[in-house]
């Protein structure tokens, strides 16, 4: 594991790591705005019009998120614009590596404390972007470390859209060694329940694929949310129509177990969950993943995946099978090889496309929402939560 070199967090501003304050949205960003919002923004500030498609374009085209670096604006007009369209919104706490640098993550502090993290993942062929779209997670599922912080808040739109264009900025430096230098995909699979904050969102993913200087001008198709399954909000997506791919966190395929897994299957169960998610594949033509964290004697029995095989043969589906990253403290621990493997070809005889994850990132706490939740237990501690120091 390697630990990136970080900025530091500067005397001036308030440790908010350790006296947490009362959690509220952040200030207004560019990336809250569409292009026309921008114009009237910048207007509104006694700045020409153009001025939007300026800051734009340096911001989604030239991935400069700093108003400093952008030195063809006037300085008088730098000043005036930055508080209002360009205010930070995101300070890293840490930056880690490891995976030989093709893994990187990052946790931030938002302007109200609230941590929140985000994960590159570089491939010899693409490079992928694990983003936070709450701070904390109400959904409760007991085996993921996020579930156990609650819910903090929504994160903004711009929030969201900024660790992209972030993670977007490393990827063409060419940090990510072995890959092409060009952030290509999205995958709503850090903190948070996405469709639990659905307009920001849904606003957020129109920005991320809406083409330069509007937007970041990435495909639908390669964008990924992923849900607990909230029933309503998945038939509102149906009906957005938008080409995202959607992930479904099933890991049961019963309701006693899923209940327990996923609390909100106590709400909308099993069968109706799935009726959604395949109504979904239908209108968008798009398989859609169903997740699947394997844990040991909980939910890998012969016996569900040969009933996970039944419920989905035939379907425009494919299951992706998570080795359980096991939560400090949690009772539950990953299947073993053997039992995975047996898991995986039950699936495939019921002709089911079945994956297994890799494991990408288990060293620095890939996943999950264990280094913000590793953070705030240090705080709690009374631990010092300095930046760059190794756990
Ligand atoms: N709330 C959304 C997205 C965030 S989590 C959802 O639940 O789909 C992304 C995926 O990681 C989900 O499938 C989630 O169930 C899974 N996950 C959470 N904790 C995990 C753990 N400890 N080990 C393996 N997978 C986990």
């Amino acid at each position: 594991m390697t630990i990136l070199p970080v900025i530091p967090i500067s005397p001036d501003q308030p440790d908010t790591v350790l006296t947490r304050r009362r959690p509220s949205m952040p200030p207004r960003h560019l990336a809250d705005l569409d292009l026309a919002a921008r114009k009237a923004a910048v207007t509104a500030l006694g700045e020409p019009a153009f001025r939007a498609k300026q800051l734009s374009t340096h911001y989604f085209g030239r991935l400069v998120r700093d108003i400093d670096e952008m030195t063809d604006l006037p300085a008088a007009s730098r000043a005036r614009l930055t508080g209002d369209l360009l205010p930070t919104l995101l300070t890293p706490v840490r930056e880690l590596a490891c995976d030989d640098g093709a893994t990187r993550k990052t946790l931030w502090r938002l302007h109200d404390g609230a941590l929140v993290e985000s994960v590159l993942m570089g491939y010899p062929d693409r490079i992928t972007a694990c983003v936070s779209s709450q701070a904390g997670c109400g959904m409760a599922c007991p085996f993921c470390a996020t579930g156990q912080q609650g819910l903090t808040r929504n994160l903004s739109i711009a929030e969201i859209v900024d660790q992209v264009v972030y993670l977007a900025g490393v990827s063409a430096s060419g940090a990510v060694t072995g890959s092409p230098p060009r952030l290509s995909r999205v995958v709503f699979m850090g903190m948070g329940e996405p469709l639990a904050n659905y307009p920001r969102v849904i606003e957020a993913v129109r920005r991320l694929t809406t083409p330069a200087p509007e937007g970041l001008g990435l495909s639908q198709r390669h964008i990924t949310v992923s849900t607990v399954g909230l029933v309503p909000a998945m038939r509102r997506l149906i009906a957005e129509e938008l080409n995202v791919t959607l992930a479904l966190s099933l890991h049961a395929p019963d309701d006693d177990l899923r209940d327990e897994l996923v609390p909100v299957n106590q709400r909308w169960k099993v069968a109706e969950v799935l009726d959604a998610a395949f109504d979904y594949a239908a209108r968008t033509g798009r398989r859609i993943s169903i997740e699947y964290a394997l844990i040991r004697d909980v939910n890998d029995q012969p016996w569900r995946a040969d009933l996970l095989g039944r419920i989905l043969r035939g379907k425009l589906a494919h299951v992706n099978l998570i080795p359980l990253n096991p939560t400090p403290g949690s009772k539950w621990d990953a299947s073993p090889k053997p039992v995975e493997r047996e898991f995986v070809r039950r699936l495939r005889e019921a002709g089911v496309a079945t994956t297994v994850r890799d494991t990408r990132g288990r060293e620095i706490d890939g996943a999950c929402g264990q280094l913000a939740a590793g953070e705030l237990t240090e705080a709690s501690a009374g631990g010092a939560a300095d930046a760059g120091v190794a756990r």
